[in-house]
């Protein structure tokens, strides 16, 4: 008797153009390293020779993420983020210079994106339940929602570029959560290549980067996250060759309430929590920092008018939107064409 075979699920294929013709280090070895960062998990897989002196690689990584942390973090008080915030209105404050070119990123998304992505959008994230100072999670009422809008403004942010320096107008409250973790990738894969390391794959909380080839001549494959992989229409594969990759959901941090689902990403505009569908957004980008804004980004436009932006930017993203209790992708070019 035969067994009926079991049908393996379909599969996409997504390889960059552009492809590295150096060839694989000879005799090399994948050496897996991992720890903690931002309330999450970091995995660096490099390559290397047989025997790799672990520790300084360890602590180079673990020191590149340290410094984001104690630069960027919203949950840390001392953080140079957290003394901005706390800062008098009308002051100015000289900033490190990883502080501001995440900051300048952001605002670059900002603009692009007419305010979806907002980085000064740390009193509303607060005001919903999903900042350091949530108590439980809970709506907000009508008062301390219209308080929390009012904070908000990423066009109240003075920039003195030649200085580094950024004006706190008042009361403005700057949250880098949906850009740090993929600007950490970033940090990490340059310090990597500085180490001599030249194929590698960094990955922060779910945000990637891949560098190079492994020894056995194959590009870094990943895997696109999926809200719920068992309803994917596709298995898909993703080869990060010198690109990165990024997802945000509303299956990643969100809670209940009056049946509705309140997900953790917050439209700036309107000050809610985003209720179009989307469940999910991958952004395929060169620089993780910008994959990681830009799925927050995208997901706050939603798959009508993010899928428009994308295309006429040339943004590589995948839409996972709910529809009729399921799931269905909505493509933008740039990511169609990268399908094999
Ligand atoms: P994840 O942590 O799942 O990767 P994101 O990268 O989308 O998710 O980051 C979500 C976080 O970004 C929220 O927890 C909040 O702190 C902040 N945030 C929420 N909405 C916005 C927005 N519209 N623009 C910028 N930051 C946001
Ligand atoms: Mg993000």
């Amino acid at each position: 008797m035969t067994s009926a075979p079991i049908l393996a699920p379909p599969r996409r294929v997504l390889v960059p153009a552009h492809v590295d013709p150096t060839p694989p280090p000879l005799g090399g070895a994948v050496h897996e390293l991992a720890g903690r960062t931002m309330g999450t998990t970091w995995r660096v897989r490099l390559v290397s020779g047989a025997r790799l002196a672990r520790e300084p690689v360890v602590a180079a990584i673990q020191g590149e993420l340290d410094a984001v942390v104690a630069e960027m973090s919203t949950w840390e008080p001392g953080s140079d983020l957290c003394r901005f915030n706390a800062a008098p209105a009308q002051s100015w404050h000289a900033l490190p210079a990883r502080f501001f070119e995440v900051l300048e990123a952001a605002l670059g998304v900002a603009h692009a994106s007419a305010g979806a992505f907002d980085p000064t959008a740390g009193a509303l994230v607060d005001a919903w339940g999903f900042g350091p100072t949530a108590g439980t999670r809970q709506p907000p009422d009508a008062a301390t929602l219209a308080q929390a809008l009012r904070r908000r403004g990423w066009e109240r942010l003075a920039l003195d570029g030649p200085a580094r320096r950024a004006l706190q107008p008042g009361g403005l409250a700057l949250d880098f959560s949906a850009i740090a973790k993929g600007y950490g990738v970033d940090r990490v894969a340059t310090r990597l290549h500085a180490l001599g390391f030249a194929s590698h794959l960094v990955e922060v909380g779910g945000e990637l980067r891949g560098t190079g080839i492994k020894p056995d001549g194959q590009p870094w494959w990943v895997q696109l996250e999926h809200p719920e992989p068992a309803l994917a229409p596709a298995d898909t594969l993703l080869a990060l060759h010198g690109l990165s990759v990024a997802t945000s959901g509303d299956y990643r941090r969100w809670y209940e309430h009056d049946g509705a689902r309140l997900s953790h990403t917050i439209d700036p505009r309107d000050g809610l929590p985003i209720r179009h569908g989307v469940a999910s957004v991958s952004v395929i980008h060169a620089q993780c920092m910008l994959a990681d804004a830009w799925s927050t980004a995208l997901g706050v436009l939603g798959a009508g008018q993010g899928l428009a932006l994308a295309n006429r930017l040339g943004l590589a993203a995948l839409f996972v939107v709910r529809r009729d209790g399921g799931f269905e992708d909505v493509a933008s070019a740039a990511f169609e064409a990268l399908l094999q």
